[in-house]
């Protein structure tokens, strides 16, 4: 019986078919042999995504405390004032990373400062106001408030769900994990995934649910990276991983593990590696895959904001590239990547903390920071541009 009607749809089809065609061929006039080939489609545009990442968004307590006394009876905590400067740059982007190094999950606890920080989701709401639109939350704090953190964190953004957003590193289990994280932008799918080297020596209930992926995980790593690598046209990692750095000179020294599985991750097939946690920045370096591609590798982009004390600390980068798709192949560029150098200003007392790029900072700032009189006198323009050129190629020191 199936088959029967299946016959009979093909006939249908057919008859269809042929109509269509006769009825064309009588439609259109009669053309010359000459112009009778058809001609050429047009060559399928490239697709472009502009993308930017910054690093670690660090909520001490005096962050919140004044974000608590500029705010009002509709917003109890109001952050906007310490991202007024960036938010034109970030605004700018199609697909905008962050690493929140703190749970938002002021909806069950205190907001706490180190070493178990917590952060009101006003924070989470201010970011989305400033246009980043991909949260990364595997770090050494996502078990700072415990399982139950992790999970009212987990709750505060299913309120978004209605946001055109991608949040990675916080999986609600075993299948959440192994999903494909992404956002897709001017026709680019874009997959993310986040692992951290450690968790602060905190260690997860044995029957959380949730999960968190480790450094030492390489297997878990590789599956979830070939889930995206299958789903997506492009896939970024978020690596939280190597030493933290507190004094005024920042290290190049990549660890061992920043060398080594840097590598395996480009050799994975991952396309772009947004390194996290130092504190510092990190230089970015491309390197060889074994499919004989590329892979753009940050080690570390340094805190985004913070209310740390050394004065390598206060300066960090926000990367901004172009990904673009051949419309004909689908093959995947990253290309125009530049480097926007941001500082974090703080007065005396680490009063009004504020991010300004370091291109509208002034030697006027610089000499009223308040680590200058705290922990280094030499704080100045000069100080930040060195720390930068000491780690970033100038090729990637330019104004879009
Ligand atoms: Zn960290």
């Amino acid at each position: 019986m199936k088959l029967k009607r299946f016959a009979a749809f093909i006939l249908l089809a057919l008859a269809l078919f042929s109509f269509a065609a006769c009825g064309v061929k009588e439609e259109q006039p009669s053309l010359s042999s000459a112009s009778s080939a058809e001609p050429a489609p047009p060559e399928p545009e490239d697709s472009v995504a502009r993308v930017m990442a910054v690093g670690d968004n660090l909520i001490h307590n005096v962050i919140y405390n004044q974000a608590k006394q500029r705010g009002t009876a509709e917003l109890e905590y109001d952050f906007s004032y310490v991202y007024e400067n960036v938010k034109p740059i970030i605004q700018k982007a199609d697909v905008a990373f962050i690493n929140q190094e703190t749970v938002l999950a002021g909806k069950y606890f205190e907001p706490s400062n180190f070493p178990r920080f917590c952060t009101p989701t006003e924070m989470g709401d201010c970011l989305l106001d400033v246009g980043f639109n991909v949260f990364n939350h595997a770090n050494n704090h996502m078990l700072d408030k415990g399982q139950k953190g992790i999970a009212a964190t987990l709750e505060y953004w299913d309120t978004k769900a209605d946001e055109d957003i991608c949040i990675l590193g916080m999986y609600k289990d075993e299948n959440d994990l192994y999903s494909c994280h992404y956002i897709e932008k001017n026709g680019i799918k874009f997959g993310f995934f986040g692992f951290t080297e450690h968790t602060n020596g905190l260690s997860a209930p044995k029957d959380m649910t949730e999960r968190i992926v480790y450094a030492s995980q390489e297997e878990v790593i590789k599956k979830a990276v070939d889930v995206m690598r299958a789903e997506c046209d492009v896939v970024i990692v978020s690596a939280h991983w190597g030493n933290e750095n507190y004094s005024e000179r920042t290290t190049t020294a990549l660890t061992s593990l920043e060398k080594e599985l840097s590598q395996k991750l480009a050799d994975w097939g991952v396309d772009v590696i947004i390194g996290t946690h130092p504190h510092v920045i990190q230089p970015m370096k491309w390197l060889d895959r074994a499919d004989g591609g590329r892979t753009f590798c940050i080690y570390s982009l340094g805190n985004f904001v913070s209310a740390m004390n050394g004065p390598c600390n206060m300066l960090g980068g926000l990367v901004d590239f172009d990904v673009r798709k051949d419309g004909r192949t689908g093959e995947i560029t990253v290309e125009n990547i530049c480097y926007v150098p941001i500082v974090t200003h703080y007065g005396r007392g680490m009063s009004n903390v504020k991010l300004y790029p370091l291109s509208e900072y002034t030697e006027e700032l610089a000499s009223a920071h308040g680590c200058k009189s705290k922990t280094y006198a030499g704080f100045s323009l000069k100080y930040l541009n060195k720390v930068v050129t000491d780690n970033i190629e100038e090729e990637y020191l330019f104004e879009k």
